[in-house]
């Protein structure tokens, strides 16, 4: 008689997941388990957000595991995963564990300690694949054995990789009869300090997952190359929060795509989530110091009151404020506002980029280490694919008129702009006071003047990066 764990952790679905595919074609008795980690749920880089998403998440599997007959377990980690799954292990009688293979420090780090305690008991682990389009990291290489820095032959090399096929979704499932499934935290259990839950979130889980995933495939997807920039028409698939938390698989998604040229550039995008995860896998460091060695002493600001000013939105920078309060308000932001938000923080106010990875980490529903680590390193221009600094240095207001021409970004998250015609938008500091007067929008009473000038902190960037460079 042989029973299996399948231990649940940022893979909340039935579909297309090889540990519980495979769980049930081997075992006799098959026990689904997710454990709340007290570490990912109240450490530093922890959200309130993300921790709602995660709760209906977990409850979506519980339902869906329950459609076909079986449930899934719930309990706590008491702090020490690898001691919680020894002692469960032997309270269900399993002789064997399946997780999915994650990748980035945090988790491998416990994984380790898992399979280590695990086999220590006689107990078999072993970890598969699911969580990325290509599972193993040490493949993709360059001609000479080293790992890839650039992302455009990385993602040529990515493409060429084998793919695995689909797993089978289960359709009948019985838990153990002894078993007690346990209870759901409430939400408020799950609350975080210094992280306010959002107030326009999607509905966590995989059945909602699924819905926006067709959605976005039937249609929207057609006009991805074209759009994906433009912040107004928030054309994105919005469904990075779903992909974070494996609610879908993105093996399956690419099995889905067609070849149309939206398709293709949607793609690459999968292929920048798994080239950052490849990164960190690679350089763990990089969790806390910049990849290029050259800029590890530039001497970055904690300016504490701009980095607040910043996180509320009152920078006075219209594209600024929208995005910033875009992620206050639904715990998500476009990935051109992200840009456009790093490079001010970075590189218009010289704060370290490390207190905008930690302020998006607190509030991104799809607040990942991987992604968010590389994705500010780049932004900030220590990490990986590196560019001339200018070419990543961007001039809010011109970003602004090019990526939200109508303003119709600026005004729905900046209500105090509302009447202020498009010409003064994107550079309100530009109305004279009369016009000031008649868009019922006072600088510095209704909205605040900017907090730096661009072009002067635009020289200062370049020459701080050229002198820790030593050129
Ligand atoms: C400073 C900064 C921080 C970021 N932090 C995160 C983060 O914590 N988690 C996260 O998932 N993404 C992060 N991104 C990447 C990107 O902004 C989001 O993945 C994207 O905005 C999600 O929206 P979407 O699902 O509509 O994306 P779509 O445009 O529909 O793209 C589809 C999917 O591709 C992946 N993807 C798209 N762009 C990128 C990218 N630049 N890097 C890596 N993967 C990408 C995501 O999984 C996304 O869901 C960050 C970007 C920046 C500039």
């Amino acid at each position: 008689m042989k029973t299996i764990i399948v231990w649940f952790r940022n893979d909340l679905r039935i579909h297309d997941h090889p540990p519980l595919a495979k769980a049930i074609k081997n075992g006799d008795k098959v026990i689904p388990l997710f454990l709340w980690s007290r570490t990912n749920l109240y450490g530093p880089r922890a959200s309130s957000n993300r921790n709602r998403y995660l709760l209906e998440a977990v409850k979506n599997l519980r339902e869906n595991l329950q459609k076909i007959g079986g449930d899934l377990v719930v309990r706590d980690d008491e702090g020490d995963a690898a001691a919680t799954l020894v002692r469960l292990a032997k309270e269900f009688k399993a002789d064997t564990l399946y997780y999915m293979a994650d990748y980035s420090p945090r988790s491998l780090s416990v994984d380790t300690k898992v399979c280590h305690a695990l086999r220590n008991e006689d107990i078999e682990a072993q970890n598969l694949p699911g969580k990325l389009i290509v599972h193993s990291q040490s493949r993709i290489q360059t001609k000479t054995g080293s790992t890839y820095r650039v992302f455009t032959p990385y993602f040529h090399a990515w493409q060429t990789i084998r793919r695995r096929d689909i797993a089978s979704t289960p359709n009948s499932l019985s838990l153990p009869s002894n078993i007690i499934p346990g209870e759901l935290p409430s939400l408020e259990s799950l609350v975080v300090t210094d992280s306010p839950l959002s107030k326009n979130v999607p509905r966590g889980g995989e059945t909602a997952a699924r819905e926006r995933l067709n959605y976005f495939l039937d249609g929207p997807i057609d006009d991805y190359a074209k759009c994906h920039n433009d912040l107004a028409a928030d054309a994105t698939s919005r469904l990075s929060p779903d992909i974070h938390f494996g609610c879908v698989s993105v093996r399956e998604i690419e099995t889905m795509l067609g070849d149309s040229t939206g398709a293709r550039a949607w793609h690459r995008q999968l292929a920048w989530r798994e080239f950052y995860y490849y990164i960190l896998f690679h350089h763990p460091r990089n969790m806390t110091e910049e990849f290029l060695e050259k800029y590890r002493q530039l001497d970055w600001s904690d300016d504490e009151s701009h980095l607040q000013t910043w996180k509320d939105g009152q920078t006075g920078y219209p594209i600024v404020d929208a995005a910033m309060r875009q992620m206050l308000e639904e715990g998500w932001m476009h990935n051109r506002a992200r840009l456009i938000v790093g490079s001010f923080l970075a590189k218009d106010l010289w704060l370290d980029w490390r207190l905008g990875e930690q302020h998006f980490m607190r509030l991104l529903l799809d607040g990942d280490d991987a992604n968010n680590n590389g994705n500010w390193q780049w932004i900030a221009s220590v990490g990986v694919d590196p560019a001339p600094i200018y070419r990543r240095l961007y001039n809010p207001s011109s970003q602004s008129r090019k990526f939200d021409p109508s303003g119709d970004y600026i005004r729905r998250y900046v209500p105090e702009l509302k009447r202020v015609p498009t010409k003064f938008l994107h550079q309100p500091w530009q109305m004279s006071e009369e016009e000031q007067q008649q868009f019922g929008c006072i600088l510095g009473k209704d909205y605040p003047l900017p907090m730096v000038d661009h072009a002067e902190a635009r020289k200062v960037a370049l020459e701080r990066y050229r002198q820790s460079a030593g050129n």
